[in-house]
């Protein structure tokens, strides 16, 4: 059987691309159309207004959003984006991505994704904090560390999570470690959380390559953003031997065929602010033009739909792997499969950080730390274990990794929601 949504073909709209996904692998498992229905819409969103003093003492009002996708397996997790893209829908996108990215991984939760429409790099620190103290106040009634556990996102860091944790808690009464991950170490944070999304990149990475017959050594790499995921994405795959010939921010990308010097780079960054203007490489005509090198490996780790139908026809990548969530449209998705390129899904290849967000809130509600070598270690098993299930699925099915993976995820959601039954 095959159902489908009636969904308008915006190639770009992320909730398009997740309904698409979720369609297909329902027609997949054969589920049916209440079960397509109930996973195609979220469970709980929150809409508020976020009043701002800015600091010249005017007052603008921004807008803010939670949705909770599904809570069949758990309470709610998902990161917090501040940025000028955030919309409601593709915040349900997002939302309903960490419900198979959980699942997918074996952790315990449900899906979800929260974010305020602004721009943080034109607001001041005060005025951040401001945004990020009523955005908490406003969503307060569906937080807490049993219920929806929010982490840092586009345009948020362990600062921000340390002003939802105080903002949370002060409210309450009592601290409550467990109400965000991507905390401050100093602040019941996990030692490795930091660098575990790039982390979890990188062996799923070096697993495509090897499956692609692809020596790490010397193969060529180029990643898309330099930001929570791509900075360390880079380094731990120069670090790994594989020769990083591009690397981009929203500002420019550079370029060094025989493989830029990436902590020498990130130095550049910590100094200046961007890749540009790093002296050791060429600067490339425009960002976007290191998505089309002639490349082993391809780390989209930036925004949405950067691959997409426009230009999908010119990647010439052997393996993508996505640091981003929702790198690749459902177009670009069947144009890079017709190509024969293996492109590795978000929510396998990115689910890193929720894993150890996952250790965080563990180890917080437990009030006992691990060390980073266990954290490290730990993470490693789960993005193994998912790699190897979703390869042996795509080989079973003779489907792609992308289905594979959102078959077994929404597959591992359904059982749970038909073994807990519907109420009333
Ligand atoms: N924002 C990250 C993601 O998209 C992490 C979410 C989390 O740790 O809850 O996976």
């Amino acid at each position: 059987m095959t159902v489908s949504l009636t969904v308008p073909v915006h190639d770009r709209n992320p909730l398009v691309a997740a309904r698409s996904q979720l369609a297909d692998a329902i027609g997949l498992l054969d589920l049916g159309h209440g079960m397509l229905d109930m996973l195609a819409t979220p469970r709980r969103e929150v809409t508020v207004s976020v009043p701002l003093r800015r600091d010249d003492g005017s007052v603008e009002v921004l807008v803010g959003h939670r949705v909770q996708h599904n809570l069949s397996r758990g309470p709610a997790k998902g990161g917090v984006r501040f940025s000028p893209d955030v919309s409601l829908d593709e915040v349900r996108a997002l939302a309903m991505w960490m419900t198979w990215k959980c699942a997918l991984v074996n952790i315990p939760y449900g899906g979800a994704k929260g974010g305020v429409a602004f721009d943080p790099r034109v607001y001041s620190r005060g005025e951040i904090q401001r945004v990020t103290r009523r955005y908490t106040s406003e969503i307060m009634p569906i937080l807490g560390p049993t219920t929806d556990i929010p982490a840092p996102d586009i345009g948020t860091d362990e600062q921000v999570m340390s002003w939802m944790m105080d903002t949370y808690s002060v409210n309450r009464g009592h601290t409550v470690l467990g109400v965000v991950t991507g905390k401050p170490v100093a602040l019941g944070g996990s030692l490795g959380r930091a660098s575990a999304t790039s982390r979890g990149v990188v062996h799923v990475a070096l697993a495509a390559l090897a499956h692609r017959g692809i020596a790490v050594r010397g193969a060529s790499a180029a990643v898309q953003g330099f930001g929570k995921v791509g900075r360390d994405a880079a380094l731990l795959l120069a670090e790994a031997g594989a020769r990083v010939v591009a690397v981009s921010d929203q500002y420019g990308a550079v370029h060094d065929p025989d493989g830029l010097d990436v902590p020498a780079l990130a130095h550049h960054v910590d100094a200046t602010g961007s890749v540009v203007g790093f002296a050791a490489s060429e600067p490339m005509d425009a960002g976007d033009d290191l998505l089309f090198l002639d490349l082993d490996l391809l780390v989209p780790a930036a925004v949405e739909a950067v691959l997409n139908a426009d230009n999908a026809h010119r990647v010439r990548a052997s393996v993508v792997a996505e640091g981003a969530n929702g790198p690749t449209t459902p177009a670009a998705d069947a144009v890079l499969a017709d190509a024969g390129v293996l492109v590795v899904p978000d929510i396998l290849a990115n689910a890193g950080g929720v894993i150890v967000s996952y250790f965080e809130w563990v180890q917080a509600n437990q009030a006992y730390w691990w060390s980073e070598d266990d954290v490290n270690a730990r993470l490693a098993e789960r993005m193994q274990a998912a790699w190897e299930a979703v390869v042996a699925c795509a080989a079973r099915r003779d489907i792609s990794l992308r289905r594979a993976a959102t078959t077994l995820a929404v597959e591992t959601v359904a059982n749970a929601h038909l073994a807990r039954g519907l109420y009333p």
